[in-house]
């Protein structure tokens, strides 16, 4: 037996890889297997040169468990080592790797992501002892048995192994319990190795014989040495991708296309990516895609490699040019990384260009799955925004799909106000905006469906890069002041008949301070009465609502208009009615009204210039009299119209009738209105 000691400067390095990547204790196997699966294929490759002249044979790497002797092992009938070797590389090479490893995180533990670099020294993170059984390929070359109880020290010594390989036999520390549970280890297994080009054997089928399951003597295999995304796309039906999908994610709904990388230049960079069906709440939907390292499973998350946007597809990436010892933030300013993202993202654009031009019917027919995530990528990457624009589809209302040029031309001769600004009508809701829908159509107008989680974002993306245009939502105005033209519908109420009706409907919002009413000279046909709300203060609330920051408007109440229509007949007739029975106490209420406004301004006047302490207490006390005058008979033309009103239950009639149409009557409110119809009827 030979015994020696590592030559490093530190005492015990061991303690130091325990505490240091104490979170990513578990890729210990993935590195141990990663080793494995090396060992092997470098045989093969031996063999298939002639290098190595004997008969390959089996050459599944097993992993095993053993709870009473609290290991954990792999096993390998790859290339194994020479004693030689033995010291060479798990001494010498590998151990000052993992020192120079620590050496250089040992200032940032938190950056570590503890991926790789690490190798075969991560075993000493889950173990007090590790022996090595290795017999190497060359010609007569003996088994040796390394071991190491994780102090610098270790022995080599000849050992028995028929084959060639490598056993590497972990005695688990107490900590590190957990993975004598098969369980454990499968999950694991599962996790790294699902996809490397090696078997990998955990076990033993099962079946079901005398009531129990018991082993067969067949290998439970736990890895696809074949992943989809390392054959040729040549060799692939659309039924492959699909299934391979599924092996992903066993639970996913069907994928809406797919994309296959393959580049080898300027770096490498395999992988499929695919288009989930997106109905909504992006969040949840990120962080799908794996990226892998010629088949060793890496993490999946892939913020900084891929463009945000791009987190929302699924799939595989498998790399070995991306830096994967590092962290987040140096990830990003890597070249190679910048070029893959970049690389990605013009794919992606591609791709679906290619699928908009081939087959545009299958495209707009998955467009409403599709849409969030296009719609994500043009606001947040510029460059995707540039190749998205001539795919990218509006859809109105009665479900017709329009690129933006085509829909640009279409509306652009009836929907452009006196201003020349382009105005795109929009909906929210097809239901609930469905009246204004309808007046929009009717005028000739189209009206787009815009009903998506980022729609609002987009609106005001799209009006930053389309010239002279605007979006407008259909419920924001009455439909003749949706776009503005030089054309001006007169009204058939004077002054005095359009004060008289705002006062009427005021005095019957009883206490709904949100809704304030206005005249406006509409259609004969339209409505009588209906509720608005401004397209400036909607957005600006809809945006706080996302989180854009505007807080000041996100706290604002809502606030409606209640837009009386002066040409209707019941409110011409109103209005008459009204002036017959109360518009001489109404003429005369204005009249002291502004008798006194003369009164205020004129007092007002001659106090202009001059200091507090210059104006007598006599010249104060007269203005603030005035202005109480002014506001009592303020009070009494309002109580005037409000007694007149209370008699006439059209009024809350056409003001329900506007909020039932907008879905806001409700609770006992809605039940008053059911009552009164009835009794009207
Ligand atoms: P890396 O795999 O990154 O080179 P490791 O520390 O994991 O670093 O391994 C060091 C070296 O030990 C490997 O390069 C390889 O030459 C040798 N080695 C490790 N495991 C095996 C094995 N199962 N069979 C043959 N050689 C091995």
């Amino acid at each position: 037996m030979q015994k020696g000691k590592i030559g490093v400067t530190t005492e015990n390095i061991f303690p130091i890889i325990k505490k240091f990547l104490y979170s990513d204790h578990e890729i210990f196997i993935r590195e141990l297997i990663s080793n494995a699966v090396d060992a092997t294929q470098k045989l093969k490759t031996l063999a298939s040169v002639g290098d190595y002249k004997e008969e390959l044979g089996d050459t599944t790497v097993r992993v095993s468990v053993d709870k009473k002797k609290k290991t954990v092992s792999v096993s390998d009938y790859g290339i194994g080592m020479t004693a030689e070797e033995v010291q060479k590389y798990l001494n010498e090479i590998a151990f000052s790797s993992a020192n120079e490893f620590l050496d250089k995180y040992k200032e940032q533990s938190n950056a570590i992501i503890g991926h790789f670099g690490l190798g075969f020294y991560s075993s000493f993170m889950v173990s007090d002892k590790v022996e090595v059984i290795s017999k190497s390929w060359k010609k007569d070359e003996k088994a040796v048995k390394w071991t190491c109880d994780g102090s610098p020290e270790y022995t080599i010594e000849d050992a028995d192994r028929d084959r060639v390989g490598t056993d590497v036999i972990l005695h688990l520390d107490k900590d590190s319990k957990d993975f004598l549970e098969e369980s454990n280890i499968e999950e694991l297994l599962k996790k790294y190795c699902r996809f490397l080009p090696v078997e990998i054997a955990f076990g033993k089928e099962k079946e079901w014989k005398d009531d129990k399951y018991v082993d067969t003597d067949k290998d439970k295999i736990i890895n696809n040495t074949k992943p989809a995304w390392t054959i040729s796309p040549a060799e692939l039906k659309e039924e492959d991708y699909n299934a391979f999908y599924r092996e992903l994610y066993p639970m996913g709904d069907e994928p809406l296309f797919n994309i296959h990388l393959n580049v080898d230049y300027p770096f490498n960079l395999t992988g499929i990516l695919y288009f989930p069906r997106i109905k909504n709440n992006i969040e949840i939907q990120k962080n799908k895609i794996q990226l892998y390292c010629n088949q060793v499973f890496v993490t999946d998350s892939v913020e900084g490699i891929v463009p945000e946007f791009l987190t929302l597809l699924h799939g595989v990436i498998d790399s070995p040019d991306i830096p994967l010892n590092v962290s987040r933030s140096y990830l990003q300013s890597d070249s190679n990384v910048k070029k893959i993202s970049s690389h990605i993202n013009k794919k992606v654009a591609d791709r679906l260009n290619e699928i908009f031009n081939e087959n545009r019917e299958d495209f707009e027919k998955k467009w409403d799955d599709l849409k969030l995530f296009i719609q994500y990528g043009m606001i947040t990457e510029e460059k995707f925004y540039d190749r998205a624009a001539k795919f990218a589809l509006f859809k109105n209302t009665e479900g017709k799909y329009f690129t933006y040029d085509e829909y640009e031309k279409i509306i652009k001769d009836n929907q452009t106000d006196k201003n020349k600004t382009l105005i795109y009508l929009y909906a929210t809701d097809k239901e609930s905006q469905y009246s204004y829908i309808d007046k929009a159509r009717a005028k000739g107008y189209d009206v787009l469906l815009m009903d998506g989680e980022l729609e609002t974002h987009l609106i005001n993306h799209l009006e930053s890069k389309f010239k002279d245009s605007r979006f407008v939502r259909v419920d924001s105005d009455v439909v003749e002041k949706l776009i503005e033209k030089d054309e001006k519908i007169e009204s058939e109420l004077d002054q005095e008949q359009q004060d008289i009706i705002k006062l009427i409907f005021e005095s019957q919002l009883k206490g709904r301070d949100s809704f304030i009413p206005v005249t406006e000279a509409m259609q004969k046909s339209d409505s009588p009465v209906i509720i608005t709300q401004s397209e400036f203060m909607r957005r600006m609330k809809d945006m706080s609502k996302l989180g854009g920051g505007m807080n000041f408007y996100g706290e604002m109440p809502d606030s409606f208009n209640l837009s009386i229509n002066t040409n209707h007949e019941i409110i011409e007739d109103l209005a008459k009615d009204a002036q017959k029975e109360i518009g001489e106490e109404f003429k005369k209420q204005n009249e002291t009204i502004s008798s006194f406004e003369k009164e205020i301004g004129e007092t007002e006047k001659a106090q202009e210039g001059k200091k507090d302490e210059e104006v007598s207490q006599a010249e104060k006390d007269k203005l603030e009299a005035l202005r109480k005058k002014k506001d009592n008979a303020e009070a009494k033309k309002k109580e005037i119209v409000g007694k007149y009103a209370d008699k006439k239950p059209v009024v809350q009639q056409l003001i329900d009738l506007a909020l039932l149409a907008n879905n806001m009557l409700k609770g006992e409110k809605l039940s008053t209105f059911v009552k009164r119809s009835i009794e009207l009827l």
